[in-house]
């Protein structure tokens, strides 16, 4: 007798908890990397990849796990986030933040703040302790102290790199250069990085244990930018957005484009109503409608059900990823997985 065996295909065991973070996007390329500074950017998403992991192994949430990579980050000259954000051509750090909860669809966000240590924690204190959503510049800095959060005198963010690309841009542009910054401390030498862009934009999208995602984005936005100009990272739906019903997602790259796109909700729009799968969403977004329309950048994102993806049309993008059970990877360049 023939025994007829049927075989179902396993079903893909959702993992546990997922995290995937940027430090973003731009024209990274190995041959302008000294072999120190592409240490030095993977070290440090190798930590922030570990600060996520261990909040969601212990089965803290993806908005406490989201948030605690972004005030590291904020800290770390490295990037475009807090201390080491880009100058506007006033020459100001004018930072950018928005953290959003998948479980509930809550979210809050800052633009255009000088004085908050951590505008990450300043986004989620707008979200979990006032009535709106969205604050902007001084009474965005006054929310912040009334609520207890660390203020700090504005030249707390100046780096020595920073304006050294902003005296670049300004000259490039025939833009007068301001005076530095008061309490800015006297010039000195510093490790010029090549990153033609100035990007350098922080995201993080969670998945904890309880099968919620949250995302959360900072930035210092981009170099030389005038006239009080808000990026993509602040506004929810464009560079930052996260529900339960699709997916999370946080952004990196030339933020007028994500506006019009509204690159984070769309990518999440194609997994809820198209049935797409989060990677053919996200390159749907990136690849195809964010190239047609001249922008770039890119994106992390990850499902509830424990899709991790990312896209990106720059020459690279700092990037990490770890699951339960999974090792991190970390990459940088767009021939790396
Ligand atoms: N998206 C940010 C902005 O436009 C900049 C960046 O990601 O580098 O403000």
């Amino acid at each position: 007798m023939l025994a007829l065996s049927v075989c179902a295909t396993p079903a893909l065991a959702k993992p546990q908890w997922a995290i995937a973070i940027h430090g973003g996007a731009g024209v990274i390329e190995r041959t302008d990397m000294s072999p120190e500074t592409e240490a030095a950017y993977r070290a440090a998403m190798a930590r922030a990849v570990a600060t996520g992991s261990a909040v969601l192994e212990r089965g803290g949430s993806s908005m406490d796990a989201v948030e605690a990579v972004i005030r590291e980050f904020e800290d770390d000259p490295l990037f475009n986030a807090g201390r080491g954000a880009v100058f506007t051509a006033e020459g100001r750090n004018e930072l950018d933040a928005a953290i959003m909860d998948g479980a509930t669809l809550k979210a809050g966000s800052v633009a255009g703040v000088t004085r908050t240590r951590h505008p990450v924690s300043l986004a989620r204190a707008v979200m979990e302790k006032s009535r709106h959503v969205m604050m902007i510049g001084a009474g965005a800095d006054a929310f912040a102290a009334s609520v207890g959060l660390e203020q700090v005198e504005p030249s707390w963010f100046f780096t020595e790199r920073r304006w050294a690309q902003l005296v670049k841009a300004l000259t490039d542009m025939g833009l007068p250069i301001p005076p530095r910054p008061t309490g800015a401390p006297a010039p000195h030498a510093f490790t010029p990085i090549p990153d033609d862009r100035k990007f350098g934009t922080v995201g993080v999208v969670a998945l904890d244990t309880a099968g919620n995602v949250a995302a959360g984005t900072s930035t210092g936005g981009m170099t030389a930018k005038r006239w009080g100009r808000v990026g993509d990272a602040p506004i929810i739906g464009a560079g930052t957005y996260a529900s339960n019903q699709s997916c999370a997602v946080s952004a990196t790259g030339s933020g007028e484009y994500f506006i019009r796109l509204t690159v984070a909700r769309e990518i999440c729009a194609l997994v809820q109503y198209k049935g797409l799968t989060l990677q053919a969403a996200a390159d749907e977004v990136i690849q195809t409608r964010l190239t047609a329309l001249g922008g770039d950048g890119g994106i992390v994102a990850l499902t509830p059900d424990g899709q991790i993806a990312w896209s990106f049309n720059s020459p690279g993008m700092y990037r990490a990823r770890a699951a339960a059970g999974e090792a991190p990877v970390i990459s940088i360049y767009k021939d790396e997985p």
